[in-house]
Protein backbone atom coordinates (compact mmCIF):
# COMPACT_ATOMS: atom_id res chain seq x y z
CA UNK A 1 0.00 0.00 0.00
CA UNK A 2 1.15 3.44 -0.61
CA UNK A 3 1.96 5.18 2.39
CA UNK A 4 1.68 9.20 2.57
CA UNK A 5 3.15 10.76 5.77
CA UNK A 6 1.49 14.03 6.98
CA UNK A 7 4.89 15.25 7.48
CA UNK A 8 8.07 12.95 7.34
CA UNK A 9 11.10 14.38 9.19
CA UNK A 10 13.35 11.59 7.58
CA UNK A 11 12.48 12.43 4.19
CA UNK A 12 13.47 16.84 4.95
CA UNK A 13 16.79 15.13 5.91
CA UNK A 14 17.72 13.00 2.95
CA UNK A 15 16.40 16.07 0.67
CA UNK A 16 17.71 18.93 2.00
CA UNK A 17 21.00 17.65 3.68
CA UNK A 18 23.16 18.53 0.72
CA UNK A 19 21.95 21.85 1.18
CA UNK A 20 23.22 22.83 4.68
CA UNK A 21 25.65 19.87 5.58
CA UNK A 22 28.73 21.40 3.75
CA UNK A 23 28.45 24.62 5.86
CA UNK A 24 27.12 22.74 8.89
CA UNK A 25 30.63 21.19 8.68
CA UNK A 26 32.04 25.02 8.88
CA UNK A 27 30.53 26.42 11.29
CA UNK A 28 31.29 23.42 13.52
CA UNK A 29 35.14 23.88 12.50
CA UNK A 30 34.80 27.74 13.43
CA UNK A 31 33.76 26.21 17.01
CA UNK A 32 30.82 29.62 16.17
CA UNK A 33 27.98 28.87 18.79
CA UNK A 34 26.33 31.82 19.88
CA UNK A 35 25.35 35.53 18.96
CA UNK A 36 27.54 34.98 15.88
CA UNK A 37 28.45 36.10 12.33
CA UNK A 38 26.28 32.99 10.66
CA UNK A 39 22.95 34.80 12.84
CA UNK A 40 24.13 38.24 11.71
CA UNK A 41 24.24 37.39 8.15
CA UNK A 42 21.09 34.90 8.26
CA UNK A 43 19.44 38.14 9.79
CA UNK A 44 19.98 40.34 7.24
CA UNK A 45 19.34 38.01 4.19
CA UNK A 46 16.23 36.83 5.69
CA UNK A 47 15.58 40.94 6.12
CA UNK A 48 15.97 40.98 2.77
CA UNK A 49 13.73 38.12 1.30
CA UNK A 50 11.01 39.21 3.60
CA UNK A 51 11.44 43.06 2.92
CA UNK A 52 11.55 44.22 6.30
CA UNK A 53 14.67 46.36 8.40
CA UNK A 54 15.00 44.20 10.80
CA UNK A 55 15.16 40.75 11.75
CA UNK A 56 16.35 39.73 15.22
CA UNK A 57 16.79 35.94 15.77
CA UNK A 58 14.98 34.55 19.30
CA UNK A 59 14.80 31.36 20.75
CA UNK A 60 11.71 30.02 19.04
CA UNK A 61 8.66 31.31 18.11
CA UNK A 62 6.51 31.81 21.27
CA UNK A 63 9.68 33.09 23.08
CA UNK A 64 9.04 35.85 20.07
CA UNK A 65 5.71 36.72 20.81
CA UNK A 66 6.17 37.54 24.33
CA UNK A 67 9.36 39.49 23.75
CA UNK A 68 7.39 41.81 21.22
CA UNK A 69 4.63 41.75 23.42
CA UNK A 70 6.97 43.71 25.81
CA UNK A 71 9.25 45.61 23.61
CA UNK A 72 5.30 47.15 22.50
CA UNK A 73 4.64 47.93 25.99
CA UNK A 74 2.08 45.64 27.08
CA UNK A 75 1.84 45.58 30.86
CA UNK A 76 0.01 42.73 33.77
CA UNK A 77 -3.49 43.33 33.59
CA UNK A 78 -3.84 44.60 29.85
CA UNK A 79 -5.68 42.64 27.59
CA UNK A 80 -4.58 41.25 23.74
CA UNK A 81 -6.90 40.30 21.34
CA UNK A 82 -6.18 37.04 19.74
CA UNK A 83 -7.61 34.38 17.52
CA UNK A 84 -9.32 31.30 19.25
CA UNK A 85 -8.07 29.10 16.05
CA UNK A 86 -4.81 29.61 16.86
CA UNK A 87 -1.45 27.96 18.34
CA UNK A 88 -1.34 27.67 22.19
CA UNK A 89 1.82 29.45 21.93
CA UNK A 90 -0.20 32.84 21.08
CA UNK A 91 -1.90 32.83 24.13
CA UNK A 92 0.90 31.13 26.31
CA UNK A 93 2.91 34.76 25.19
CA UNK A 94 -0.15 36.66 26.10
CA UNK A 95 -0.18 35.04 29.50
CA UNK A 96 3.77 34.84 30.41
CA UNK A 97 3.53 38.11 31.06
CA UNK A 98 0.48 38.54 32.76
CA UNK A 99 -1.68 40.20 30.53
CA UNK A 100 -5.03 38.64 29.34
CA UNK A 101 -5.86 36.93 26.03
CA UNK A 102 -8.99 37.73 25.16
CA UNK A 103 -10.12 34.95 22.47
CA UNK A 104 -12.11 36.15 19.11
CA UNK A 105 -13.73 34.46 16.85
CA UNK A 106 -13.04 33.62 13.06
CA UNK A 107 -14.44 34.49 9.97
CA UNK A 108 -15.16 32.26 7.05
CA UNK A 109 -10.97 32.17 5.54
CA UNK A 110 -10.61 30.55 9.16
CA UNK A 111 -8.64 33.76 10.60
CA UNK A 112 -9.43 36.16 12.80
CA UNK A 113 -12.70 38.01 12.31
CA UNK A 114 -12.79 41.65 12.53
CA UNK A 115 -16.49 41.68 13.50
CA UNK A 116 -15.31 40.15 16.69
CA UNK A 117 -12.24 42.00 17.40
CA UNK A 118 -14.48 45.54 17.81
CA UNK A 119 -16.98 43.56 19.59
CA UNK A 120 -14.54 42.30 22.18
CA UNK A 121 -12.17 45.94 22.38
CA UNK A 122 -12.49 46.87 25.85
CA UNK A 123 -11.03 50.44 27.88
CA UNK A 124 -8.13 47.41 28.64
CA UNK A 125 -7.45 46.46 25.36
CA UNK A 126 -3.85 47.44 24.22
CA UNK A 127 -3.11 45.00 21.52
CA UNK A 128 -4.06 42.28 18.77
CA UNK A 129 -2.06 39.68 17.46
CA UNK A 130 -3.24 38.52 14.26
CA UNK A 131 -2.28 35.29 12.77
CA UNK A 132 -1.70 34.93 9.40
CA UNK A 133 -2.72 31.10 9.25
CA UNK A 134 -2.11 28.44 7.47
CA UNK A 135 0.12 30.49 5.39
CA UNK A 136 -2.50 33.36 4.53
CA UNK A 137 -2.67 36.84 5.57
CA UNK A 138 -5.24 37.98 7.66
CA UNK A 139 -7.07 41.00 6.94
CA UNK A 140 -4.42 42.71 7.95
CA UNK A 141 -5.23 46.23 6.32
CA UNK A 142 -8.54 46.24 8.15
CA UNK A 143 -7.37 45.43 11.39
CA UNK A 144 -4.44 47.61 11.42
CA UNK A 145 -6.65 50.50 10.45
CA UNK A 146 -8.10 49.79 13.40
CA UNK A 147 -5.79 49.73 15.84
CA UNK A 148 -4.39 52.85 14.61
CA UNK A 149 -7.60 54.89 15.61
CA UNK A 150 -8.11 52.80 18.55
CA UNK A 151 -4.17 53.64 18.89
CA UNK A 152 -3.58 49.98 20.39
CA UNK A 153 -0.35 48.08 18.90
CA UNK A 154 -0.72 45.36 15.97
CA UNK A 155 1.34 42.14 16.11
CA UNK A 156 1.53 39.75 14.31
CA UNK A 157 1.66 36.02 14.50
CA UNK A 158 3.71 35.12 11.20
CA UNK A 159 4.76 32.10 12.23
CA UNK A 160 2.86 30.13 9.53
CA UNK A 161 3.21 32.95 7.51
CA UNK A 162 6.54 33.34 6.27
CA UNK A 163 6.13 34.04 2.47
CA UNK A 164 2.91 35.21 2.13
CA UNK A 165 2.16 38.79 0.88
CA UNK A 166 -0.83 40.79 0.89
CA UNK A 167 -1.15 43.99 -1.69
CA UNK A 168 2.54 43.50 -2.89
CA UNK A 169 3.93 43.71 1.27
CA UNK A 170 5.28 40.77 3.54
CA UNK A 171 2.96 39.19 6.37
CA UNK A 172 4.53 39.92 9.57
CA UNK A 173 5.43 44.11 8.00
CA UNK A 174 2.33 45.09 8.88
CA UNK A 175 1.88 46.72 12.52
CA UNK A 176 4.80 47.38 15.16
CA UNK A 177 6.52 43.77 15.11
CA UNK A 178 5.58 40.03 13.20
CA UNK A 179 7.16 36.81 14.67
CA UNK A 180 8.16 33.74 13.70
CA UNK A 181 8.89 30.11 14.17
CA UNK A 182 11.51 27.96 12.81
CA UNK A 183 10.42 24.56 13.74
CA UNK A 184 11.17 21.83 11.99
CA UNK A 185 7.82 21.57 9.94
CA UNK A 186 7.42 25.59 9.39
CA UNK A 187 7.84 26.73 5.91
CA UNK A 188 11.42 27.61 6.52
CA UNK A 189 12.48 25.16 9.25
CA UNK A 190 15.62 24.67 10.81
CA UNK A 191 17.12 21.70 12.66
CA UNK A 192 15.38 22.17 16.71
CA UNK A 193 14.09 25.31 17.65
CA UNK A 194 14.29 29.22 16.30
CA UNK A 195 12.44 32.04 15.83
CA UNK A 196 12.32 36.00 15.07
CA UNK A 197 11.31 39.23 15.63
CA UNK A 198 10.60 41.58 12.48
CA UNK A 199 10.30 44.82 12.85
CA UNK A 200 10.74 48.54 10.95
CA UNK A 201 10.89 50.27 13.67
CA UNK A 202 14.80 50.67 14.71
CA UNK A 203 14.20 51.39 18.08
CA UNK A 204 11.70 48.46 18.79
CA UNK A 205 14.64 46.07 17.22
CA UNK A 206 16.97 47.54 19.62
CA UNK A 207 14.80 46.48 22.37
CA UNK A 208 14.27 43.43 21.05
CA UNK A 209 17.95 42.71 20.76
CA UNK A 210 18.40 43.56 24.45
CA UNK A 211 15.59 41.57 25.69
CA UNK A 212 17.25 38.73 23.73
CA UNK A 213 20.43 38.80 25.66
CA UNK A 214 20.16 39.50 29.37
CA UNK A 215 19.37 43.15 28.99
CA UNK A 216 22.68 43.85 27.41
CA UNK A 217 23.69 46.05 24.84
CA UNK A 218 26.36 45.61 21.89
CA UNK A 219 29.30 46.55 24.46
CA UNK A 220 28.21 43.49 26.76
CA UNK A 221 26.60 46.29 28.97
CA UNK A 222 23.84 45.72 30.87
CA UNK A 223 21.40 48.45 30.40
CA UNK A 224 17.65 46.58 31.08
CA UNK A 225 16.66 43.55 32.67
CA UNK A 226 16.45 40.91 29.44
CA UNK A 227 16.45 36.76 29.29
CA UNK A 228 18.23 34.55 27.49
CA UNK A 229 16.50 33.79 23.90
CA UNK A 230 18.66 33.87 21.18
CA UNK A 231 18.83 31.99 17.88
CA UNK A 232 21.94 29.48 17.96
CA UNK A 233 24.52 30.40 15.60
CA UNK A 234 24.37 26.84 14.34
CA UNK A 235 20.88 27.05 13.87
CA UNK A 236 21.37 30.38 11.84
CA UNK A 237 23.71 28.37 9.45
CA UNK A 238 21.41 25.79 9.06
CA UNK A 239 18.41 28.38 7.90
CA UNK A 240 20.96 30.32 6.16
CA UNK A 241 22.03 27.73 3.61
CA UNK A 242 17.89 26.36 3.04
CA UNK A 243 17.13 30.31 2.65
CA UNK A 244 17.92 30.32 -0.98
CA UNK A 245 15.51 27.28 -1.50
CA UNK A 246 12.61 28.76 0.24
CA UNK A 247 10.98 30.54 -2.97
CA UNK A 248 11.01 26.92 -5.05
CA UNK A 249 9.38 25.63 -2.08
CA UNK A 250 6.51 28.03 -1.34
CA UNK A 251 6.26 27.52 -5.33
CA UNK A 252 5.95 23.99 -5.22
CA UNK A 253 3.45 24.35 -2.53
CA UNK A 254 1.24 26.38 -4.21
CA UNK A 255 1.42 24.45 -6.88
CA UNK A 256 -0.06 21.20 -4.99
CA UNK A 257 -2.49 23.48 -3.32
CA UNK A 258 -3.62 24.20 -7.41
CA UNK A 259 -3.68 20.26 -7.90
CA UNK A 260 -5.94 19.85 -4.86
CA UNK A 261 -8.05 23.11 -5.28
CA UNK A 262 -8.26 21.41 -9.08
CA UNK A 263 -9.16 18.06 -8.28
CA UNK A 264 -11.59 18.35 -5.35
CA UNK A 265 -13.60 21.21 -6.50
CA UNK A 266 -16.60 19.18 -7.62
CA UNK A 267 -17.31 17.65 -3.83
CA UNK A 268 -20.40 19.63 -1.88
CA UNK A 269 -19.39 18.07 1.35
CA UNK A 270 -16.10 19.97 1.44
CA UNK A 271 -15.07 23.52 1.98
CA UNK A 272 -11.48 24.50 0.46
CA UNK A 273 -9.19 27.32 0.54
CA UNK A 274 -9.45 29.78 -1.89
CA UNK A 275 -6.63 28.41 -4.63
CA UNK A 276 -3.52 30.35 -4.92
CA UNK A 277 -4.16 32.36 -8.06
CA UNK A 278 -7.66 33.46 -7.32
CA UNK A 279 -6.50 36.92 -5.73
CA UNK A 280 -3.96 38.78 -7.64
CA UNK A 281 -2.89 41.60 -4.22
CA UNK A 282 -2.52 38.02 -2.17
CA UNK A 283 0.39 35.54 -2.25
CA UNK A 284 -0.61 32.61 0.02
CA UNK A 285 2.58 30.39 0.81
CA UNK A 286 0.53 27.20 2.36
CA UNK A 287 2.15 26.47 5.40
CA UNK A 288 -1.04 23.86 5.87
CA UNK A 289 -3.94 22.64 3.59
CA UNK A 290 -6.86 23.32 5.47
CA UNK A 291 -10.10 22.38 4.64
CA UNK A 292 -13.76 21.34 6.04
CA UNK A 293 -14.99 18.33 5.58
CA UNK A 294 -18.32 16.49 6.60
CA UNK A 295 -18.23 13.66 8.02
CA UNK A 296 -14.61 14.19 8.92
CA UNK A 297 -13.85 11.73 11.14
CA UNK A 298 -14.78 8.54 8.76
CA UNK A 299 -13.05 10.12 5.83
CA UNK A 300 -10.13 10.44 8.21
CA UNK A 301 -10.64 7.15 9.00
CA UNK A 302 -10.75 5.93 4.96
CA UNK A 303 -7.14 8.16 4.17
CA UNK A 304 -6.03 6.34 7.23
CA UNK A 305 -6.48 2.86 5.82
CA UNK A 306 -5.53 3.93 2.56
CA UNK A 307 -1.98 5.10 4.14
CA UNK A 308 -2.73 8.92 4.06
CA UNK A 309 -1.70 10.80 7.31
CA UNK A 310 -4.01 13.79 7.90
CA UNK A 311 -3.93 16.23 11.03
CA UNK A 312 -6.57 17.95 13.44
CA UNK A 313 -4.99 21.56 13.89
CA UNK A 314 -4.14 21.70 17.62
CA UNK A 315 -5.12 18.33 18.55
CA UNK A 316 -8.86 19.69 17.53
CA UNK A 317 -9.13 21.90 19.90
CA UNK A 318 -9.37 25.75 19.30
CA UNK A 319 -7.75 27.50 22.44
CA UNK A 320 -11.24 28.17 24.64
CA UNK A 321 -11.84 24.63 23.99
CA UNK A 322 -9.16 23.72 26.31
CA UNK A 323 -11.12 25.80 29.16
CA UNK A 324 -7.52 27.36 30.77
CA UNK A 325 -8.25 29.73 33.39
CA UNK A 326 -7.67 33.56 32.86
CA UNK A 327 -8.51 34.21 29.41
CA UNK A 328 -12.17 36.08 28.36
CA UNK A 329 -14.52 35.10 25.77
CA UNK A 330 -16.76 36.60 23.19
CA UNK A 331 -19.07 34.56 21.33
CA UNK A 332 -17.07 31.94 18.96
CA UNK A 333 -20.05 30.76 17.38
CA UNK A 334 -18.13 30.68 13.71
CA UNK A 335 -14.76 28.57 15.85
CA UNK A 336 -17.42 25.96 17.21
CA UNK A 337 -18.32 25.21 14.26
CA UNK A 338 -15.49 25.15 12.62
CA UNK A 339 -14.04 22.79 14.70
CA UNK A 340 -16.58 20.04 14.18
CA UNK A 341 -15.40 20.23 10.23
CA UNK A 342 -11.53 20.87 9.87
CA UNK A 343 -8.65 18.82 8.96
CA UNK A 344 -5.02 19.43 7.45
CA UNK A 345 -4.37 17.49 4.37
CA UNK A 346 -0.79 16.34 3.86
CA UNK A 347 0.89 19.98 2.55
CA UNK A 348 4.83 20.78 2.21
CA UNK A 349 7.67 20.36 -0.95
CA UNK A 350 9.01 17.16 0.30
CA UNK A 351 5.76 15.53 -1.09
CA UNK A 352 5.49 14.31 -4.88
CA UNK A 353 2.69 15.12 -7.52
CA UNK A 354 2.00 11.53 -7.46
CA UNK A 355 0.97 11.44 -3.96
CA UNK A 356 -0.84 14.56 -4.08
CA UNK A 357 -2.41 12.97 -6.98
CA UNK A 358 -3.10 9.73 -4.81
CA UNK A 359 -4.76 11.96 -2.02
CA UNK A 360 -7.46 13.70 -4.20
CA UNK A 361 -8.05 10.24 -6.41
CA UNK A 362 -9.37 8.80 -2.49
CA UNK A 363 -10.72 11.49 -1.30
CA UNK A 364 -12.83 11.89 -4.41
CA UNK A 365 -13.31 7.81 -3.78
CA UNK A 366 -14.89 8.47 -0.29
CA UNK A 367 -17.24 11.03 -1.43
CA UNK A 368 -18.49 10.44 -4.90
CA UNK A 369 -18.48 6.67 -4.03
C1 LIG B 1 4.49 27.22 15.34
C2 LIG B 1 3.65 28.29 15.86
C3 LIG B 1 4.02 29.09 16.95
C4 LIG B 1 5.16 28.82 17.88
O1 LIG B 1 6.36 28.53 17.39
P1 LIG B 1 7.47 27.75 18.24
O2 LIG B 1 8.70 28.05 17.48
O3 LIG B 1 7.11 26.29 18.22
O4 LIG B 1 7.50 28.32 19.62
C5 LIG B 1 3.20 30.16 17.29
N1 LIG B 1 2.09 30.43 16.62
C6 LIG B 1 1.68 29.68 15.57
C7 LIG B 1 0.43 30.06 14.85
C8 LIG B 1 2.42 28.57 15.17
O5 LIG B 1 1.99 27.82 14.14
Amino acid sequence: MQSVPFFDYSRMHQIDANKYMPNLVDVLNRSDYILRSDLEAFEQELAQFIGVKHVVGVGNGTDAIWLALIAAGVKPGDEVIIPSHTYIATADAVKIIGATPVLADCDVDHSISMKSIEQNFSRKTVAVIAVNLNGRAASLRTISDFCETKRIKLIEDNAQGLGARLFGKSTGTFGIAGTLSFFPAKNLGCLGDGGAVITNDDYFASKIKKLRNHGRDSSGEVVTWGVNSRLDNIQANILRSKLPYLTQSLETRRRYAQIYCDGLSGIDELRLPEPPKSDSLRYDSFQNFEIEAENRDAFRKFLAERGIGTLLPWNGKAIHQFELPGVRTGSLANTESLFQKVVLLPMNQYLSEEEITYIVQVTREFYLK
